[in-house]
């Protein structure tokens, strides 16, 4: 592959997948394009002159009026289950470039988010309000920099157009940046429209593209499905131990890479509450905090019954190994999360009470309205109190649990300066707080994009404890219960 003055260097393997998973389909130019925000480290990485993109020409690449070099744009047939449905669906305002390869040799998808209509969009505007992809990028940056696999932005670019949601709004593109957007529902899709030929293909390629190392496995998809679960057993791990709440985990928006997807209507805890809901369309609250683990499994069961054909000839032997392997996704997610636990409260050595203390703290949070994040942030310094929830202090219920860690911490090697470091690793000062990122994409859509790019800055360093920021620390006045996202 060429590589062009500006560095793209874009490869089309997906492309090389048969028809059925792909329709050629070039962005519609728009009228005024402008970039809003660029990321220039991502730039960097991904081995593109930040300097050349960061003008006009940049902003016409970003918002679908000029290809980049070797780009060979289309949109990714898909299926899914969305809200327990299931339902054909495909990018319906997304459409990939291709893909770029960095200068270490990793490849990456180039996609536009909101780039005009495609054959998927049905009765859609195949188009993206600014806000909501400001959003993503403000979003999908912060857990990056939390340390979650996830998606990146790269940048978005206002269009100079109208989109009509509930009301008029400034349209925009988000240059989404994926090591694949193979979905469970690509798999679904195959099933369901390919048969067996083309699910062999696209677990083919997708063992290529992200487990290499099962090339050699005796049963290819099978080996996936395996690696698939203990990739998502570790993600959703971490979703919760940040306080993440994705709002809409439907089959299609879990990437098979083990990458965080789709940002739509997500939100973080500030209050704990494992039955926090912030989605205004999740009304039974299927996708609600606490049940996340359980839905991720839920996803996986439909992701087997795609592969089934491929499992086993004997239908009979393939349901038994789809349900051994999902078997397996409870215990490997509850030992992650216990592992995570045991970071965040700075013990290096495991005792069997362990999960008893830290089922004890999260009781005593919710009890207490604490906020989740600010609770464990305040346990970065062994003082008696919950961080900056002053309700701790006082709290006699959190005293007994705080002697009861104390006198934990005493039972490890590690030193204290090691378990307070291992702490302040493992407990983020900042998060995207819900009314942050309002009030910041609020002034970037009235034109002002100087509160987003300082949101942006904070959440770049979002273990930096010694950080003087504290309007950025502080929980929303409600504890944010009253939070409501959109898609
Ligand atoms: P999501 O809820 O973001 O996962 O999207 C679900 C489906 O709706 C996907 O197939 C999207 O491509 C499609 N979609 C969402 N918004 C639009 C839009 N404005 N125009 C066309 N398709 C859309
Ligand atoms: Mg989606
Ligand atoms: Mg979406």
């Amino acid at each position: 592959t060429p590589v062009d003055a500006g560095g793209w260097r874009l490869e089309h393997s997906y492309a090389q997948l048969p028809a059925l998973f792909h329709r050629a389909v070039a962005p519609t130019p728009v009228e005024a394009p402008r970039l809003v925000v660029f990321n220039r480290r991502l730039a960097d990485a991904l081995g593109l002159g930040a300097g050349a993109l960061e003008t006009e020409a940049g902003a016409a690449i970003f918002a679908g009026n000029v290809l980049p070099p070797g780009a060979r744009p289309l949109a990714q047939a898909y299926a899914g289950h969305q809200y327990g449905h299931f339902t054909t669906l495909g990018d319906g305002r997304a459409i990939l470039l291709g893909e770029q390869l960095t200068p270490e040799g990793a490849r990456f998808d180039v996609q536009l988010k909101g780039a005009g209509p495609t054959p998927f969009s049905r009765r859609g505007d195949g188009r993206a309000a600014l806000g909501p992809m400001l959003r993503e990028y403000i979003i999908s940056e912060a857990m990056q920099a939390l340390g979650i696999p996830t998606t990146r932005s790269l940048a978005v670019a206002a269009t100079g157009e109208t989109v009509w949601r509930e009301t008029a709004e400034p349209g925009a593109v988000l240059t989404r940046v994926a090591a694949s957007h193979v979905r469970v529902g690509t798999f679904q899709w195959a099933a369901a429209q390919g048969g067996v030929e083309a699910l062999r293909v696209l677990v083919g390629y997708t063992v290529r593209r992200h487990y290499p190392e099962l090339g050699a496995a005796e049963n290819p998809a099978g080996a996936l499905l395996e690696a698939v679960i203990a990739r998502q057993a570790a993600l959703i791990a971490q979703w919760m131990q940040v306080g993440f709440v994705h709002g809409v985990m439907n089959t299609d928006n879990m990437a098979v890479s083990g990458e965080t997807i789709d940002y739509g209507p997500c939100a973080f805890l500030e209050r704990y509450d494992p039955a926090a809901v912030f989605s205004s369309i999740d009304r039974h609250g299927r996708y609600a905090y606490g049940n996340q683990p359980a839905i991720a499994q839920w996803n996986l069961a439909r992701f087997a019954e795609a592969l089934l054909p491929l499992l086993d000839a004997k239908e009979e032997l393939a349901v038994e190994r789809a349900t051994a392997s999902l078997a397996a996704f409870g215990p490997q997610f509850r030992a992650h999360s216990l592992a995570g636990m045991r970071r965040k409260l700075g013990l290096g050595n495991e005792e069997t009470d362990d999960a008893a203390l830290v089922e004890d703290l999260l009781a005593w949070m919710h009890a207490a309205k604490a906020d989740f994040t600010n609770t464990f942030a305040g346990l970065t310094v062994e003082r008696a109190s919950a961080g900056n929830d002053e309700a701790g202090e006082s709290d006699g219920a959190f005293r007994t649990w705080h002697e009861r860690w104390v006198a934990r911490l005493g039972r490890q090697t590690l030193t204290r300066e090691a378990a307070g470091a291992l702490r302040r690793a493992s407990n983020p000062a900042f998060i995207p707080r819900n009314h942050l990122v309002e009030a910041a994409l609020g002034a970037a859509v009235a034109g002002d994009v100087g509160p987003m790019e300082r949101l942006l800055d904070v959440l770049a360093r979002p273990y930096d404890h010694e950080r003087a920021a504290p309007e950025f620390r502080a929980p929303a006045a409600d504890g944010g219960v009253g939070y409501r996202t959109f898609c």
